[in-house]
């Protein structure tokens, strides 16, 4: 079987290298050539878990290829998957210009019978609009489309790809389901169910399932307030909460507020396609609100850590990164938090164990560091925002010689209260009382 991705980013080289490691034929093609280039040369472009060691193991095999010859890369493709970037437009839309772009790209090339399967998240409708597109510039081409939405998380891509919950494929006709159901058989030994539906319902599965992730997300969150305000501690709640087999543990840590390249985008397209069809999701509109209300509102938590006012405090930020194990930072609280700081008058100075590289052109007047202890050299506050394991285990004895002043802001409650104060570290965190 042949397979080719369109788009070699997160989803496409990850998805592309499991495939292979499936068995098949894979092809992966980028319109950027220096990522193609990379690829070839042995290099990862981006920082992904188990991902370096898969994509060697593929290469020399002979079952996984890179190019930017998008001729070539789909003239013997029985599967071409879509899985191009479709990040927000100005209005909070899903912006497909890049999936249009790709589909059209691919109309012109394509030989013989092909499933074009879209694992780029993309709107409802979007399945049809492509198929629409393809017919109009190429009436005589044979294809079936259909929808494959990808799940897997940056930072455990490789192992979510290998092991999934659930893999959705929603088709239109035989051809594809059986395509598709054959491409996935290797997860059958796995026993990994394999839910088949229509085009619709599975571009409306992948947002239902995000947003509501973000929902639960959002939800412990605004308890976090609430635990704060009436001295509760919402890990306990979380627990208490989490045991309860309908509801699940997961999902519920307060925090900064989610960000990454997927939950802001998706919650806010999942906006606009309510109200375009005339199903206002009113719960998302308010997920969506609040989150953003939450980011904004973490400098105001840092200041009141300090004193009440930021001006000509130095600030030591502990992760850039939306989560642990990326390099991603697109829509990191910290864009928002590292801004909002230097607008209040502090000077940033800050360290991502892989995030750097990424943040340094978005966030232009930090003072990067080394590491994570000349990063609190001099500070009046330690803010930890990304729960990279090098920060779970701090000698807190010298993060207080360290720090001007023993002051400690853990957005991701990492910490204890109780070994901060010990450590003689005023110590605040979401959602559980703080310790002075
Ligand atoms: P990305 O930006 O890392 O990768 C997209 C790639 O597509 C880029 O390398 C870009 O150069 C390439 N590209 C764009 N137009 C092209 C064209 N016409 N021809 C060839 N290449 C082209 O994006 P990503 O994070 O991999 O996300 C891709 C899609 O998958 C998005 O819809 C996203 O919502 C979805 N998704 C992402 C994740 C995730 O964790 N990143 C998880 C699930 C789903």
């Amino acid at each position: 079987m042949n397979i080719t991705m369109i788009g070699t980013g997160y989803v496409g080289l990850v998805s592309g290298a499991c495939f292979s490691e499936f068995g098949w034929n894979v092809t992966c093609l980028d319109r950027d050539a220096d990522k193609i280039a990379a690829l070839e040369d042995g290099q990862i472009p981006i920082y992904e878990p188990g991902l370096e060691p898969l994509v060697a193991r593929n290469v020399k095999a002979g079952r996984l290829h890179f190019t930017t010859e998008l001729k070539t890369a789909v003239r013997h493709a029985d599967a071409v998957f879509l899985a191009v970037g479709t990040p927000s437009d100005p209005h909070g839309r899903a912006d497909l210009s890049f999936i249009h772009a790709a589909a059209d790209e691919l109309a012109d090339a394509l030989e013989g019978f092909t499933v074009i399967v879209t694992k780029s998240t993309v709107p409802v409708g979007t399945g049809r609009e492509i198929a629409r597109r393809i017919r109009a510039r190429r009436p005589e081409l044979d294809f079936e489309i259909a929808s494959n939405p990808e799940f897997l998380r940056e930072g455990a891509a490789v192992e979510d790809f290998l092991r999934p919950d659930r893999v959705i494929l929603g088709v239109e006709g035989e051809r594809a389901a059986e395509l598709l159901q054959t491409l996935y058989r290797p997860l059958a030994l796995l026993q990994k169910p394999m839910v088949i539906t229509g085009l619709e319902t599975a571009e409306v599965i992948k947002y239902a399932a995000n947003a509501f992730l973000a929902t639960k997300i959002t939800f412990i969150n605004e308890i976090a307030d609430l635990c704060e305000k009436v001295g509760g501690n919402v890990q306990d709640v979380a627990r208490g909460m989490g045991l309860d087999g309908r509801i699940g543990p997961k999902f519920l840590h307060a925090g900064p507020g989610f960000g990454g390249s997927c939950f802001p985008k998706d919650t806010r397209a999942l906006v606009q396609t309510g109200q375009d069809a005339g199903a206002q999701q009113h719960i998302v509109e308010a997920v969506v609100a609040v989150n953003e209300a939450r980011k904004a509102a973490m400098a105001d938590k840092v200041a009141e850590a300090c004193g009440g006012a930021l001006s000509g405090k130095t600030i030591g930020l502990l992760g850039v990164t939306f989560k642990p194990n990326t390099d991603d930072v697109r829509e990191s609280t910290a864009l928002d938090l590292v801004p909002a700081l230097q607008q209040a008058g502090a000077t940033v100075q800050a360290f991502d164990p892989v995030g750097m590289d990424n943040a340094k052109p978005l966030l232009p007047d930090v003072a990067w560091q080394e590491d994570a202890y000349a990063t609190l050299e001099g500070a009046d506050a330690l803010v930890l925002l990304t729960e990279w394991n090098e920060f779970r285990g701090l000698d807190l004895a010298r993060v207080k010689h360290l720090l001007a002043q023993p002051v400690v802001v853990d957005l991701r409650n990492v910490y204890t209260p109780q070994e901060m104060n010990a450590a003689g570290l005023d110590y605040y965190s979401v959602g559980r009382p703080p310790m002075r």
